[in-house]
């Protein structure tokens, strides 16, 4: 069992976004670290743009770390001293913490995509993917694919010129990424997974960002955005038509582990996890 209330020794880990109170990374991140009997607490900070650099090197020096959310994530890159080279790819960071007295950041969205994916589709050497959305996320799902050896993957997004930098950001490491400018070049095609990595399904009577019934066909949707149950309205829509899908709490838990093995160089329990989320 952990600590039952933080003491002056206390790690403090933090969440750096606008908004957060709906974040759910405090609940399952909290759990796992009582589950470990560690003496550190996880909490989340909204604060605008200005505040995230103050914010992550106050909270670094200190001894804590934590995590940042939209729309900080390109900000908190700029201010990592030793980053990964996820966060070279994306130009976003995620999370950071502090070692040998540098200030250090990774992007454990691409971690978290290839967790959930893998889930679903075991094997993805050679698949060919749609990527819905060109935003961190679908970069995050663009970097995950290519590292999993896939063949194709198209990028479709309601500003077009959005999935021309996400292409253009990530040409250089393998030429797979194509851009569809509209839903009538994707009728007929065939693809492994479709990932759902826009905003739309976040608020009730968001429009489904793709009729998947449209697609030649399709082995496997995973929606990014998550919700508590897992049946989000693209996860509903693929499931009515006989597409294996899932939510994106799988990804959220994949980048929230990732992020807990940096912080405290320990594995996490994912059961634990889950259940937090489930409860
Ligand atoms: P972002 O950088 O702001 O990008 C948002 C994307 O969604 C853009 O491509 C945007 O298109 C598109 N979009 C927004 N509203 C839309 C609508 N009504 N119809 C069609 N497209 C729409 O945000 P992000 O960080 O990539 O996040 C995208 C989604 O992934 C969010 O739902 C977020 O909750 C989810 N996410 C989940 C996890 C997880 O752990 N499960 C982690 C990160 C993100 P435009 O370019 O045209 O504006």
């Amino acid at each position: 069992m952990g600590p039952a209330a933080p003491a002056a020794s206390t790690r403090v880990l933090a969440l750096l976004g606008d908004p957060v109170a709906h974040s759910l990374s405090p609940v399952f991140q909290n759990a796992a670290i009582a589950a470990l009997g560690l003496d550190a607490v996880y909490v989340a900070i909204r604060c605008d743009a200005t505040a995230v650099g103050p914010l992550i090197r106050a909270f670094a020096r200190s001894g804590g770390a934590g995590n940042v959310t939209v729309p900080h994530k390109h900000p908190a890159a700029e201010c990592i001293q030793l980053p990964t080279p996820a966060v070279r790819r994306t130009g976003a960071c995620n999370t950071f913490w502090q070692e040998h007295g540098e200030l250090c950041g990774d992007n454990t969205d691409i971690e978290g995509v290839r967790h959930a994916a893998a889930l679903l589709l075991p094997d993805l050497a050679g698949s060919r993917s749609l990527i819905l959305g060109a935003g961190g996320a679908a970069t995050a799902a663009a970097c995950a694919l290519m590292d999993a050896g896939a063949a194709g993957i198209t990028v479709l997004n309601r500003s077009p010129d959005r999935a021309f930098a996400l292409q253009a950001r990530l040409d250089g490491e393998r030429r797979v990424i194509g851009v569809a400018i509209s839903t009538l070049q994707l009728q007929d095609a065939s693809f492994d997974l479709v990932v759902n990595a826009t905003s739309a399904g976040l608020r009730a009577g968001d429009a489904l960002p793709l009729d998947l019934a449209t697609l030649g066909s399709c082995a496997a949707a995973l929606d990014l955005v998550y919700e508590p149950g897992g049946l989000t309205p693209f996860v509903r829509h693929a499931r009515s038509l006989g597409i294996r899908a899932s939510d994106g709490t799988e990804m959220l838990i994949g980048q929230g582990a990732a992020a807990f093995r940096r912080w405290f160089d320990a594995e996490p329990p994912l059961d634990v996890m889950r259940r937090a989320l489930s409860a």
